[in-house]
């Protein structure tokens, strides 16, 4: 695979190949980000609170492009305590990242990545209102578009997707940290290719990530195989109390669980997917109480359940299988509200 064979708008040809997977973002809008980009020298990007390898990763790989188009890049995110989750402390290019308090008030050129909703992009969410152009880089199929200028594909299994043909336009080439970037996300949000998001041109793109010599396995482990031991405890805690109602499973895990062990919230993500292995279950929820005492709830789906719909209804957001919202009340009433919801969407 030669990464680098173009067509005349700068994509390599393979892309081509799928065309009943085209990319539904009209080329006049690919036009105007690289003009909007092409007028500015200093650029701001932010992805979603308490990142994921989609949002760091696809953030970061443009980034580095814009890095060496001699922009000069500010990348954040907006979370309260600013803090790269462990399982991304892997990922190149990090010496990009500031906090908060560091990205411009205002920015003139500002580029949102894997947000759905303009409350994912956290705090930074004041300096992109104040923003003179927002590009919001995204594949959320619940995302309406909160940019001046929207780069959604609500079929693309990952914002990865996106934030690689907006390398290959700004003429940037793939290589090791770029695509080791991209691969993060691509694999995270297909979940290690095994999702029904995973298309032959998932496929085909990470051909094309792997052909830059990235090491997949040393990833994979970074990001699925490697926990401290308190997790094990943990993780215990939250099986011995995890329930069976009807289609329905779910546990938690409290601030008091992970202090006996310091365990960091981030290191929480993994959960549901054992839990959601009950066959018995259509959908499984883990409610993560994080470092503010508020509740991230994690919810799945099988597929006949939107889970989408039911976190929409409750604040939140994501995809008809794999959806999330926060909770400022108790595991109780949290619960109580949810299969409210539930019950009354499916
Ligand atoms: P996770 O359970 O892995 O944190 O999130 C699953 C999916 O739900 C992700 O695609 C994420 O974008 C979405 N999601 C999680 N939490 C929230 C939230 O608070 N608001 C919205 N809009 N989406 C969320
Ligand atoms: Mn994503």
């Amino acid at each position: 695979m030669t990464p680098d064979v173009r067509d005349r708008t700068g994509r390599p040809a393979s892309l081509e190949r799928f065309p009943e997977e085209g990319c539904p973002i009209p080329e006049a809008s690919w036009d105007r980000a690289l003009r909007l980009i092409g007028g500015h020298d200093e650029i701001a990007l932010a992805c979603h609170v308490n990142p994921d390898g989609d949002a760091l990763g696809s953030m970061l790989a443009v980034a580095f492009v814009l890095r060496s188009m001699g922009k000069r890049v500010v990348a954040s995110f907006g979370d309260r305590i600013f803090a790269v989750p462990r399982l991304l402390g892997f990922l190149p290019g990090q010496e990009m990242l500031v906090p908060p308090d560091e990205f411009p008030e205002a920015p003139d050129l500002m580029i949102v990545f894997d947000c759905s909703t303009f409350e994912r992009v956290g705090l930074l969410g004041a300096n992109a209102a104040s923003a003179r152009e927002v590009i919001v880089v995204d594949h959320h199929p619940s995302n309406t578009g909160f940019g001046t200028l929207d780069l959604i594909d609500a079929n693309a299994a990952a914002t990865a997707m996106l934030a690689e043909q907006l390398v290959y336009r700004l003429g940037g080439r793939l290589d090791r940290d770029i695509a080791t970037c991209l691969y993060a996300g691509l694999v995270t949000d297909t979940g290690s290719f095994r999702y029904s998001s995973t298309t032959p041109a998932v496929h085909h793109m990470a051909a094309r990530l792997v052909a830059t010599g990235l090491r997949t396995d040393e990833i994979a482990r970074e990001l699925w195989d490697r926990s401290p031991f308190g997790y094990l405890k943990v993780l215990a805690n939250a099986l011995e109390r995890v329930t069976l109602e009807g289609g329905l499973v779910w546990t938690y895990v409290s601030r008091v669980d992970r202090a006996a062990y310091g365990l960091p919230y981030s290191e929480l993500e993994g959960i549901i997917d054992i839990v959601r292995r009950a066959d018995e279950a259509e959908v499984a929820v883990v409610l993560k109480e994080d470092d503010h005492g508020d509740w991230q709830v994690s919810t799945r789906s099988k597929g006949t359940v939107d889970v989408a719909a039911v976190c929409a209804a409750l604040g939140g957001g994501g995809h008809h299988n794999a959806a999330g919202y926060t909770s400022y009340e108790t595991v109780e009433e949290t619960m109580a509200k949810f299969r409210r919801e539930l019950r009354r969407l499916s």
